[in-house]
C-alpha cells in the first residue's frame, strides 16, 4: 500500500448515483476510486481486491452501512471506512464508530470537509500499518525480555525478593508437596517504619528495607523462602517444621538479629524492632491465602500490643479483627476526631501543559489500617449518612487550601471537589456552599463540583435543578466518570453542566483500541458542540497524552501529569517548571507585589 506513483484506492458506497458522482468527481484527481451502488456489490468487489478507505452511506437497502463494517473489517481489518449518513444526530455518528468506522460525514455534504476527512482517513491508514510494523517489533522485544519482565512480576523491585505471589504460590507447592509435613508462615512488620520515612525520607528508609531483608535472610534455612509484601512486611515460609519452638526460634533470632542499629545514611542511625504473626500449617490452614490471613491476624495482634513480640494465631483473633474493625463505629469516630486528610492531584491544560486545577480526593488516615482509599469507605459514608459530614469537612479543606495557593501567587487555580447525589440534595446544600465559599473568602468561578453521571440519571430531576442552581451561582459543575453510563450521550445537552470527565477506561485504551480512540474523538467534539469543556482522567502515558492533545481535548489528569499528593507535597517546580523562574525574578523587580502568573 502507498507504494510510490500508487494511488491510494477509494471504495464508494452510494445507492444514490448523484452522491457517487459527486464523490468520484472531487476525489479522482487525487485517489482511484472505485464506485459500488449497494453493499452486496461492494462486498463482491472487496473479494477481488483491497481499499485503503471505504466511503459508505449508512441507509442502503439490504445489507446497510452500518452491517458491512464489521464485514469489511473481517477480511481486511485494516481498512478504514468512513460514514456518509443523511441524519445529523450525534447517536447515528456514535453508532457508527461502535461498528468500526473512523469517521463519519453528514449530508448534505460540506466538500472541503470530505477532502479533509479523506485526508484524516488516509494519514490514519498510514499510521496502522506503522503500528502493525511496530507490533511485530515490540513482539519479538517482548519475546527477547519475557523473562525479565517474569522476574518483575514475581519479585520486589528494591530488595530484589520474591513478592507475594511469588510467596503464595510456593506455599501452595508445600502444601500439595508435603500436607501431613508441617510449617509455618510468619508475618514480620518493621515497628515505627512509617515514623522513619517521616522523619528520615524515603531513601534512608530503603535502606533499612534493604538491610533488615538482608538480615532476616541469614535466620533462615536454604530451602525456605522471604518475601516482601507490603512496605514494611515481609513473610517467611519454614518448611518441615517439628514442632512450634522450631518456629518460636526463629522468631527469636530474627528480633535479634534486628538488634544492632542500622545505618541508614547521611551519619544516621536508626533502632528498629519487629512485630511478627505466626501462623502454623496444617493446624492454622489448608491453603495459602487462609495460612497467610491467619498470620495476620497473628500480627494485628502483635502490633496492638505496642511492637517488639511475635504472637502464634489463635481462632479467636479473626472474630476479634472482625469486630474491631467494625468500620462504622470507627468511621464516625473519624469524623469526630477527623482523621481525614485531602490529598491533591493536578488537573493540566494539554496545550500549555500549565497546572490549571487540582482535584481534591479524601483520604482516611486510620489509626490501625493506615491510609485508606475512598473506595474503602465512600459507600460505608453514604450508606451512614456520614458522607455529609465528610463531605463538608472536605469542601471547606479543600476551598482554604486552594485561596491560599492562589494568594502566594500560585495563579487563578481551580479547586474540583467530588460530591455525592446525596450531599447536592440535601435541602441547604446551596446555602452551605454559599457559606463555605465565603469563609474561604474564594471566588465562586474556581470552584467546580464533580458528580457522576450515574447519580444525575437516578434522580435527574431534582439533580438537573440543584445543579442549575449551583451554576447560578458561578460554581463550574463538571460529570465525572463520564462514559459509564454510556446510554445517556444524547441526554448529555439538557444537562446544566459545564464540565465533562472522560473516564478512566476510555483513556486507557486509546492508542491500543481503534474503538476507544474513535468513540473519544466522537466524545470531544459532541461536548465541544456543546460548548462543554473536556477532562481525560486517568493519563498513564506519553502517547495518551499526545493522542488527547492532539484531539484538542482541553485538560488532562493522571500519574504521568502527577499522582494526587499532599498539599505539602506538592511540587510546584515539576508541575510549572518555568514558574519557579518567574517567581523568583518578578520578586526581585517588585518585592511587594503578588503575583498571579498564569494569566
Ligand atoms: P474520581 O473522582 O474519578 O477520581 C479519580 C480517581 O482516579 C482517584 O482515585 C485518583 O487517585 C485516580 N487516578 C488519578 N489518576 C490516575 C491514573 O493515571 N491512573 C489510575 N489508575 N488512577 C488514577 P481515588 O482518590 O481512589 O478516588 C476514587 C473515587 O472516590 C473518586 O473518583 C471519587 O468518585 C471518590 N471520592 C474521592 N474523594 C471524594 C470526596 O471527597 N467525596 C466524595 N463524595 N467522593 C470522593
Ligand atoms: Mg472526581
Ligand atoms: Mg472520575
Amino acid at each position: 500500500m502507498f507504494e510510490k506513483n500508487v494511488l491510494p484506492a477509494i471504495l464508494i458506497i452510494d445507492d444514490e448515483e448523484q452522491i457517487r458522482r459527486l464523490l468520484t468527481d472531487l476525489l479522482s484527481a487525487e485517489y482511484e476510486c472505485v464506485q459500488a451502488c449497494s453493499a452486496e456489490e461492494a462486498l463482491a468487489v472487496l473479494e477481488t481486491r483491497t481499499f485503503d478507505l471505504v466511503l459508505s452511506d449508512i441507509n442502503m437497502s439490504g445489507i446497510t452501512g452500518l452491517e458491512l463494517v464489521p464485514r469489511i473489517h473481517e477480511s481486511t481489518p485494516d481498512t478504514v471506512v468512513m460514514m456518509i449518513s443523511g441524519q445529523q444526530t450525534i447517536d447515528v455518528a456514535i453508532e457508527a464508530m461502535r461498528a468500526g468506522a473512523f469517521d463519519f460525514i453528514t449530508k448534505p455534504m460540506d466538500l472541503r470537509q470530505v477532502q479533509a476527512g479523506v485526508a484524516r482517513a488516509l494519514s490514519h491508514r498510514r499510521l496502522i500499518e506503522d503500528k502493525r510494523r511496530y507490533e511485530n517489533h515490540l513482539e519479538e522485544l517482548v519475546q527477547e525480555r519475557t523473562a525479565k519482565i517474569e522476574h518483575l512480576a514475581y519479585h520486589d523491585r528494591l530488595t530484589d525478593l520474591p513478592n507475594r505471589n511469588l510467596f503464595e504460590i510456593r506455599c501452595e507447592e508445600a502444601l500439595a508437596i508435603a500436607p501431613a509435613r508441617g510449617g509455618a508462615v510468619l508475618l514480620v512488620s518493621l515497628d515505627r517504619f512509617k515514623k522513619i520515612v517521616g522523619a528520615l525520607g524515603h531513601a534512608a528508609g530503603d535502606v533499612l528495607l534493604t538491610t533488615a531483608a538482608a538480615r532476616m535472610q541469614c535466620c533462615i534455612r536454604g530451602h525456605d523462602v522471604i518475601a516482601r509484601f507490603e512496605t514494611d512486611e515481609f513473610g517467611i515460609l519454614l518448611t518441615g517444621v517439628e514442632d512450634a519452638t522450631e518456629v518460636t526460634d526463629v522468631a527469636l533470632t530474627i528480633a535479634a538479629a534486628m538488634k544492632p542499629s542500622f545505618s541508614v545514611g547521611g551519619g544516621q542511625d536508626v533502632f528498629v524492632t519487629t512485630s511478627i504473626g505466626i501462623s502454623l500449617f496444617p493446624a492454622n490452614g489448608n491453603d495459602a491465602a487462609t495460612i497467610i490471613r491467619n498470620a495476620r491476624a497473628a500480627l494485628d495482634q502483635a502490633k496492638q500490643l505496642a511492637g517488639n513480640n511475635y504472637q502464634f494465631y489463635v481462632p479467636e483473633m479473626n472474630a476479634q479483627a472482625l469486630t474491631s474493625l467494625g468500620l462504622e463505629t470507627n468511621l464516625r469516630r473519624a469524623v469526630e476526631e477527623n482523621e481525614f486528610v485531602t490529598y491533591y492531584q493536578p488537573i493540566v491544560c494539554l496545550a500549555s501543559g500549565k497546572t490549571v486545577a487540582f482535584e481534591a480526593l479524601v483520604r482516611w488516615q486510620h489509626p490501625r489500617l493506615g491510609l485508606l482509599n475512598p473506595v474503602d469507605f465512600i459507600a460505608l459514608a453514604e450508606d451512614t449518612g456520614l458522607i455529609l459530614e465528610i463531605g463538608t469537612l472536605v469542601m471547606r479543606t479543600a476551598c482554604a487550601q486552594v485561596r491560599q495557593w492562589q494568594c502566594e501567587g500560585h495563579g487563578p487555580l481551580r479547586i474540583a471537589i467530588n460530591v455525592s447525589a446525596r450531599q447536592v440534595l440535601e435541602k441547604d446544600f446551596l446555602d452551605q456552599l454559599i457559606g463555605v465559599l465565603a469563609e474561604a473568602r474564594l471566588d465562586a468561578q474556581s470552584l467546580e463540583l464533580e458528580i457522576t453521571e450515574t447519580s444525575i440519571m437516578e434522580n435527574s430531576e431534582s439533580a438537573i435543578r440543584v445543579l442549575s442552581d449551583i451554576r447560578r451561582l458561578g460554581v463550574r459543575v463538571s460529570i465525572d466518570d463520564f462514559g459509564t453510563g454510556y446510554s445517556s450521550l444524547s441526554y448529555l445537552k439538557h444537562l446544566p453542566i459545564d464540565t465533562v470527565k472522560l473516564d478512566r477506561s476510555f483513556v486507557s485504551g486509546v492508542t491500543t483500541d481503534l474503538k476507544d480512540a474513535a468513540l473519544v474523538m466522537a466524545i470531544v467534539s459532541l461536548a465541544h458542540n456543546l460548548n462543554l469543556q473536556v477532562i481525560a482522567e486517568g493519563i498513564e502515558t506519553n502517547e495518551q497524552h499526545d493522542f488527547l492533545r492532539s484531539l484538542k481535548c482541553d485538560e488532562g489528569q493522571g500519574y504521568l501529569l502527577g499522582r494526587p499528593a499532599p498539599a505539602e507535597l506538592i511540587d510546584w517546580t515539576r508541575l510549572n517548571p518555568e514558574r519557579k523562574q518567574n517567581v523568583v525574578a518578578s520578586h526581585r523587580a517588585t518585592e511587594n507585589i503578588r503575583l498571579v502568573i498564569n494569566e
